[in-house]
């Protein structure tokens, strides 16, 4: 009995390890291809503060002109498909509460496989952390970073269609 629960806790430990590390790559991804970009974005790139993004990312906390003083970043994970988990892997909750602004992973986050769509979810989730709601920028800055890291992008013609992006003034590379 007592082994049968151990057994039963260790795969609990396993699965929850699991989510992390994934979690964890995608984070550590997504630092790695903006650090590659770094020399090529300048100080501000469709409209984000490039060091704020970069501390967003790397250091979870940032100083915002957007939206005034130091923003902590808060990573939670939603265990529930409801709310808005029940459309996005990710979301922001915007604007920020008391100095901090939340990052929330949804269920889906945490699909097996679907490295690079946690990545590339991270690296747009993090243009809304730092400069707000609006869609395309968030698409057009996480592309450009792709584009300038890895010399491709990941397609999102369809989503930049939906969110009608074509005449929003930001553009993919
Ligand atoms: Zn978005």
């Amino acid at each position: 009995m007592i082994r049968l629960l151990l057994v039963a806790l260790s795969l609990c430990l396993c699965s929850a390890a699991l989510a992390q590390s994934a979690t964890e790559r995608a984070f550590d991804a997504a630092i790695a291809q903006t650090e590659a970009a770094l020399p090529q974005l300048g100080t501000e790139t469709f409209g984000v503060d490039v060091t704020a993004y970069r501390d967003a990312l790397s250091l979870r906390r940032f100083t915002s002109r957007q939206w005034g003083g130091e923003i902590t970043v808060a990573v939670v994970s939603e265990s529930r498909e409801s709310g808005s988990c029940a459309r996005y892997a990710a979301y922001v909750r915007l604007p920020p509460e008391r100095g901090a602004v939340r990052l929330v992973l949804c269920p889906q986050f945490s699909t097996p496989g679907a490295d690079d769509l946690r990545r590339l979810t991270i690296l747009h989730e993090m243009v809304h952390v730092v400069a707000g709601s609006n869609e395309c920028q968030a698409m057009a800055f996480a592309a450009r970073i792709e584009q300038l890291a890895t010399g491709s992008f990941t397609p999102v013609t369809r989503y930049w269609e939906a969110n009608g992006c074509a005449g929003s003034g930001y553009a993919l590379p």
